[in-house]
């Protein structure tokens, strides 16, 4: 059986191997906690944020989308409480001088985790997690600007602007995908905690009062996205912020938590914000942010929010965690990303059995044919079909289409399934259909 930190472990290479996710600038020897993402990694993180796109704004009439840009007005962040309360309780190891979170459960009385001396700590000290740049020439205080450290501001700024011209009316929500920036103390657990990610939330906008019962139906709505991805059930659990954990805007906070191999962590937060933001950006900005009812001008009130708080890279590590398996078949060890097939990077993987007898030009065609409809696809001549499908189970892909000798007898091909191993015989100009019903989306 392995632990949490082997399955990580053989995560990590397998998206390395794979073409996934590899180290931020590697030939220099790598920046800490940042990753990129290679040819199959990018695909499927654009699967999952296209996923939660079409779900909150593609299939619904009350949510729109918006694209607002990473640096702001410094008010802003004024405004949000970030400038004052976006801190981290920091302490440094008196000999080897490396920083810590107070509440890293690695620290055990005086000695240091890393260096192990038992020199001690210095006294905490708080530590703003955003990352500070300056806009123009100069760099004095007038110019500071922050990288945003979470999307959401940049939505409550715009609430007037997308509420006047999309006609919208309460209740409606505004939906964003976009980068988000945190000077982490402990970043860490792969592309779980990184210091640049990508946040996917929403913003709904409810009258007063009907804010309890938005807050369970969006709890509701995003946990069943989540199952959606093909995440396994008992995977997945609620976690309610205590009262002492609550943020300071928040009424009522829920995470939906995933058993990652490193134990049980957070991957999306439903907060009810109250009226705190759009409150705290009027005062701060003197505009106006209330609504008003058109059915009733004499009903104004600022809305309150239901927040729904998802880290794309955070859920592409849950998809890619749940997905990996190892198992024997036949006598041998495979391992297979068992990914949903609608977030899968490749969708058929076409092979010739032979470089000749004309199959190589048999499955070229098909691969064209894949190409042409929009579907990914991947050809491979190389190695025994053995070792091509085991290339293509880690890599996730869900069917291998093999050209024999009686495909140019009878025009079919063997689709094998990457999940069942089930093989069956499917005609060339059916396979685009074939798989594109599978895949669904
Ligand atoms: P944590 O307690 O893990 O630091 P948080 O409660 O500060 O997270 P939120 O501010 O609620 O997180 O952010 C919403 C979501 O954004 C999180 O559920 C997570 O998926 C993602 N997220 C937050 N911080 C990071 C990070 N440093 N790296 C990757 N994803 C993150």
């Amino acid at each position: 059986m392995s632990n949490g930190n082997d399955l990580m472990d053989k995560l990590v290479s397998l998206c390395k191997r794979r073409g996934y996710v590899f180290q931020s600038s590697e030939i220099y020897g790598g920046t800490g906690s940042v990753w990129d993402y290679g040819p199959l990694g990018v695909e499927l993180k654009n699967n999952v944020k296209r996923a939660w796109w079409r779900t909150m704004v593609h299939e619904r009439d009350d949510i729109e989308g918006l694209d607002a840009a990473i640096l702001m007005h410094p008010r802003v962040w004024e405004a949000s409480g970030h400038v004052e309360g976006f801190t981290d309780p920091l302490v440094e190891c008196r000999n080897c001088h490396r920083r810590f979170r107070a509440d890293n459960p690695d620290i055990q009385g005086d000695q240091c985790p890393v260096c192990g001396s038992k020199d001690g700590f210095t006294e905490p000290r708080n530590f703003n997690l955003m990352f500070r740049t300056f806009m123009g020439p100069v760099e004095d205080d007038a110019s500071v600007v922050y990288l945003r450290p979470e999307t959401a501001q940049g939505i409550y700024v715009n609430f007037q602007n997308v509420l006047t011209t999309s006609r919208q009316r309460i209740p409606f929500g505004i939906a964003q995908i976009g980068k988000a920036f945190r000077n982490e103390i402990t970043p860490g657990n792969f592309i779980f905690r990184t210091r640049e990610f990508e946040q996917m939330e929403m913003q709904f906008f409810v009258e007063p009062g009907t804010d309890e019962e938005w807050f369970e139906t969006w709890r509701e709505r995003r946990l069943a996205w989540v199952r959606s991805l093909g995440i396994r059930a008992d995977k997945l659990r609620w976690h309610e912020h205590a009262p002492d954990e609550l943020a300071h805007y928040a009424k009522r906070a829920f995470d939906i938590e995933y058993e990652f191999p490193f134990g049980w962590q957070e991957v999306e937060g439903v907060h009810n914000r109250t009226d705190f933001d759009l409150t705290r950006h009027q005062q701060y900005s003197g505009k106006r942010l209330e609504y008003i009812d058109p059915n009733d001008r004499d009903k104004r009130y600022i809305p309150y929010i239901i927040e729904t708080s998802a880290g794309a890279d955070r859920m592409t590590l849950v998809v890619l965690a749940d997905a990996y398996r190892e198992e024997v078949v036949e006598g041998e060890q495979r391992v297979v990303l068992g990914l949903h097939p609608a977030l899968a990077p490749i969708k058929a993987a076409i092979f010739p059995l032979v470089k000749k007898d004309g199959l190589p030009e048999i499955a070229t065609k098909i691969h064209d044919a894949f190409r042409a409809a929009g579907i990914p696809s991947f050809y491979d001549d190389s190695g025994s079909i053995g070792k091509r499908y085991r290339r293509q189970d880690e890599a996730g892909t869900p069917f291998c289409i093999t050209v024999d000798g009686q495909t140019s007898e009878d025009g079919t091909a063997t689709v094998r399934d990457r999940d069942t191993l089930a093989q069956e015989r499917v005609s060339s100009d059916r396979l685009t259909e074939y798989v594109r019903e599978r895949v669904g989306r």
